[in-house]
């Protein structure tokens, strides 16, 4: 098997590789400063110091009160948080929750353990360039509703939502908004999608996997989800994960501080990919044509299925996505595609590239051209 340096990551929104800065700022709370931050003793208090310290500054880098956010395991476990949380914590208020059609299967499944436990779900579905309109969402609104979940933008388009307009609306209808910043956080401020929670993952910017945070605003009522300890203010049972905690919060910091750089250079390359694909491959159309992430590129290829394409380029040496990962490993056409309003074919072929910090435009060149090599040959067989 090929090793990973001489290949080509276009996978970014699916991770990123640690920052060598963050490694080293989470390298002494291994073998050193290892102790249970729960602790009462030195070794425990050491480790707390370093939490609150991870805490003071992701606050600061969020615009949040540090008691406003909520360690986790991942994303997934932050949107259960906030999702089922503040629904269950609130259904004195209503038992309907809207959520938009094109959100992550955290949100989506979260959503549907709601409906099979006395809530109505409705879906907000996007406009055919991916974007979920205010208006769409107030079609959906009840006196009812207690909960909207949209999200900052989306992971397969990379599109960014107007949350600011949908927060208004939801505010005036009395509902909570949850918005999934999984995307954007360290890569867009926060003052673009005003809510009363969010959830973030470190490892989209340049952080660990395995480690996540939920924040929920001051005066949102809220249910633990996680039966357990005292942990987080008795909201998130578990002894927490302290170097990977030190490792997001350092990590948020930098990619702040790297973000207006990172963004022109993943841009130039996503533009030079896509002006070669869109030109070079015929039958090559761009899905989501609103304002997006700045590395962010789904394209469908006509007579194509998005998965051949994958696989095809993954034995060329360049590793892209297609659809939403499913609970086999396997992966399912796009739910996100699809209810933008694309036929069948464009939602079979989509595969989104995703560019990072670590690409060139040598990759630019070399993916297009095992990109065309690989759907003239997907088409020469069908
Ligand atoms: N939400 C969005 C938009 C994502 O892209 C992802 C990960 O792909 C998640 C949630 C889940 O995050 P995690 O992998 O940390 O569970």
């Amino acid at each position: 098997m090929r090793s990973c340096e001489d290949r080509i990551y276009l996978d970014n929104a699916a991770t990123t590789a640690v920052y060598e800065e963050v490694f080293d700022a989470m390298r002494p709370y291994f073998c050193g400063v290892y102790g249970n931050p729960s602790s009462q003793h030195a070794f425990g208090r050491a480790a707390a110091e370093a939490v609150t310290r991870s805490r003071d500054k992701m606050a600061v880098a969020l615009n949040i009160y540090p008691d406003e956010l909520y360690f986790t395991g991942c994303g997934t476990e932050a949107d259960n948080l906030g999702i089922k949380g503040i629904a269950l914590a609130n259904a004195d208020r209503g038992r309907h929750v809207a959520v938009s059609a094109i959100e992550h299967p955290a949100v989506l499944n979260s959503a549907a353990y709601l409906a099979a436990n006395g809530f109505k779900v409705d879906y907000v579905f996007p406009d055919s360039r991916g974007v979920v309109t205010a208006q769409a969402v107030k079609k959906v609104m009840r006196g009812d509703t207690v909960l909207v979940a949209v999200m900052s933008a989306n992971n397969e388009t990379g599109v960014i939502q107007p949350v600011g307009e949908i927060y208004d609306v939801v505010r005036s209808g009395g509902a909570f908004l949850w918005c999934d910043c999984v995307q954007s956080a360290g890569v867009l401020p926060m003052s673009m999608f005003p809510c009363d929670g969010f959830a973030l993952s470190a490892h989209k910017f340049g952080g660990p996997k395995g480690v996540g945070a939920a924040c929920i605003k001051r005066g949102v009522r809220f249910a633990a989800q996680m039966s357990g300890g005292h942990q987080e203010r008795g909201m998130r049972g578990g002894t927490l994960n302290v170097p990977g905690i030190v490792g997001m919060a350092r990590a948020l910091e930098l990619s702040i501080e790297r973000s207006a750089a990172c963004a022109s250079s993943a841009a130039a390359l996503r533009d030079e990919f896509e002006s070669l694909v869109l030109g070079g491959i015929e039958g090559a159309s761009l899905n989501g044509g609103a304002d997006r992430l700045a590395g962010h590129s789904n394209i469908s290829f006509s007579g194509c299925d998005g998965q051949n394409i994958v696989m095809l380029l993954d034995m060329r040496g360049v590793a892209a996505s297609a659809g939403a990962a499913c609970a086999a490993g396997a992966s399912s056409p796009s739910h996100v595609i699809k209810a933008m309003g694309a036929d069948e074919g464009r939602v079979r072929s989509a595969v989104r590239f995703s560019f990072g910090a670590g690409n060139t435009r040598d990759d630019v060149a070399a993916a297009y051209a095992a990109l065309k090599e690989v759907v003239a040959a997907i088409r020469r067989a069908n």
